[in-house]
């Protein structure tokens, strides 16, 4: 991983430049910029998930095809129309649900893995302070989300994606333990800030290529408000939307 990488060679930089500038007026400047420079890869590597800093996430398709993500989900009125509008498009779609969310809907999460899409795990607390969890409670939390999910499916996911993007080194040990695959996107619609469908559209088609992972949230309405365009505009471009799954070459769900 990276940040070990990083870590040793701050460590080595450290005492090497300690040594060799210690008799010099520049040993407290050059030690505050390694260090500066160190917290600014670690900042960089936990809020950018692409960076794969912390934790390897798969961010692109080995095919050509894209493949389309929901997370925050299932929500009572916005996931049953992107679920309608991916039947009527014959578009097979994952969602990252939230535990709690789950729980309280699993008609919905029921729906969605039975209309043949993959349901993946995006915790079951969704806290905003879930990236300072302990590593016990980390645990837990993603733990709880796989069991909610088997209670409803008998199916366990092997998907994870890490809430707001955010990883650190307790991710790491976490989903190696229960062998959970990060998946992160190449492409962010930015549907949590689009004030309306056209730019949500525009956001995606925009920068749309092959292999594309796009990050959608349908718990909003502007999502499903734009959902059946995007859909139109990537046929219009021979663009293949195919299952998460399939495009990254990985099992959905632990073989029980
Ligand atoms: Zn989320």
């Amino acid at each position: 991983m990276k940040h070990k990488i990083i870590t040793a060679i701050t460590g080595i930089a450290l005492v090497l430049c300690g040594f060799a500038f210690w008799e010099t007026g520049y040993v407290k400047f050059i030690l505050g910029i390694i260090s500066a420079f160190y917290l600014i890869s670690t900042a960089y590597g936990s809020f950018e998930i692409r960076s794969n800093y912390f934790v390897t996430s798969i961010h692109k398709g080995k095919k050509k095809s894209i493949a389309l993500t929901f997370d925050d989900g299932p929500h009572p009125e916005n996931t049953p129309r992107i679920l309608d509008i991916l039947k009527e498009k014959g578009v097979k779609a994952t969602f990252f649900v939230i535990g709690k969310n789950a729980e309280k809907y699993p008609e919905l999460v029921r729906r969605i893995d039975a209309e043949g899409h993959i349901v993946a795990n995006h915790s079951y607390s969704h806290n905003y302070l879930i990236a300072f969890f302990s590593t016990k409670r980390l645990k837990n939390d993603l733990i709880h989300c796989n069991d909610i999910v088997y209670q409803i499916l008998e199916k366990k996911p092997k998907l994870f994606r890490p809430p707001f993007g955010v990883t650190n080194p307790r991710y790491g040990t976490v989903l190696k333990e229960l062998n959970l695959q990060s998946i992160g996107w190449s492409l962010r619609s930015f549907d949590t800030r689009a004030k309306n469908k056209y730019q949500l559209i525009q956001n995606v088609i925009s920068k749309l290529q092959k292999r594309d992972i796009v990050l959608l949230h349908d718990h909003l309405p502007v999502t499903a408000d734009a959902l059946e365009d995007l859909i139109e505009h990537c046929r219009s471009k021979n663009i293949v939307i195919q299952p998460l799954p399939l495009i990254i070459n990985k099992d959905p769900y632990e073989i029980l």
